[in-house]
């Protein structure tokens, strides 16, 4: 029985960021610009105060600036994009932030089609999903880039494997699964409607779990050797009256089939914060023109 390398999220991430860190404060020595993130938070929804709240913590501590907007849960559709393009038109601010989930009267969609481009630094704005798949210029959602970026730290050449992504939605699988493919890996995509997926996981070299589903992907659906990206949060209420959090693989028993695995909590969810970080200060460069500032595009090496 082998037991699979633990991906430590906390230590890739703290990697991550310390590269940006470091971009960061060259970017404002030899250019004197320092980025600006704006969050925006519609409701008292906990998970995404949680969210924002350390978005807005790991800006500062990179040496970014970021302005956060709170706004009621009853704030109309019109007043959350009237908001949206003054941050667009504010010189300041380089990467603007909606968290999601909206509330249900806010159409998530048209409001993410209102930032500008050039600021959608969650990567949800269907122009840039678009250059991610036709290949140009695009800021990458940040979920989907922590997930390549620790597959690469696994393995750095995915040249040929077989990729299966369980989950198509926007946010997650089809970036993931466009990214993989960019990767060259051959890229299976799987979902609710899939046929044997059991037997389907089990041809995976790289397995990318977000579904959503408390540990629905078991120990024998994984190949021996394969690296496991959990990407599912799914919070349990406990008896003490609090949560715990579950992937969507069954970890005690992936673990010993897996090469390498994302535990959940402490593997993809730190990198996705970190992610955005280098969206923002990717955004910031491309809108002053700036080419000579090394924007991470995987981990640096371990020390
Ligand atoms: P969605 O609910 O939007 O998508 C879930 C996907 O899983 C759908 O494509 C669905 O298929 C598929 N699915 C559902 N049930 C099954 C099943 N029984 N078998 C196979 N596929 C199934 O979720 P998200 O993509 O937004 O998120 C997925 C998970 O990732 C969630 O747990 C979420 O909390 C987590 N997440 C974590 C983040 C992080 O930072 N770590 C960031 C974002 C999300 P179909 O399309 O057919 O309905």
């Amino acid at each position: 029985m082998t037991t699979a390398s633990i991906i430590d999220g906390k230590e890739a991430s703290a990697r991550l960021k310390d590269s940006i860190a470091k971009a960061v404060a060259e970017l404002k020595a030899r250019h004197g610009i320092v980025p600006g993130l704006a969050t925006v938070l519609v409701g008292e929804d906990p998970a995404s105060q949680v969210y924002v709240a350390s978005k807005q913590k790991t800006a500062h501590a990179l040496g970014m600036n970021s302005v956060q907007h709170n706004l009621p849960a009853a704030t109309s559709e019109a007043d959350l994009i009237n908001l949206v393009r003054s941050l667009n038109s504010d010189p300041a601010i380089n990467g603007i932030l909606v968290q999601l989930p909206l509330p249900k009267h806010i159409d998530a969609l048209k409001v993410i089609t209102a930032i500008a481009v050039a600021k959608d630094v969650d990567g949800l704005h269907p122009e840039n999903a678009g250059r991610l798949v036709t290949g140009g210029e695009a800021l990458v959602s940040c979920t989907p880039m922590g997930c390549i970026m620790l597959a690469k730290d696994v393995r750095a050449d995915l040249t040929g494997l077989h990729a299966v992504v369980v989950g198509r939605s926007n946010l997650v699988g089809k970036p993931v699964a466009h990214l993989l493919l960019n990767e060259n890996c051959t890229v299976t995509i799987a979902h609710s409607r899939t046929k044997d997926l059991a037997a389907i996981c089990r041809t995976a070299d790289i397995l990318v779990a977000a579904v959503g589903r408390k540990e629905m992907i078991r120990g024998d659906w994984i190949k021996p050797g394969a690296t496991v990206i959990d990407v599912g949060i799914n919070r349990v209420p406990t008896a003490e009256g609090k949560s715990k959090l579950y992937g969507d693989v069954a970890f005690a028993e992936a673990v010993s089939v897996a090469g390498a695995i994302t535990p959940v909590p402490g593997g993809v969810g730190l990198m996705t914060v970190a992610c955005l970080m280098v969206n923002t200060l990717k955004a910031t460069c491309a809108q002053a023109g700036i080419t000579d500032i090394a924007v991470p595009t995987r981990l640096p090496a371990k020390a």
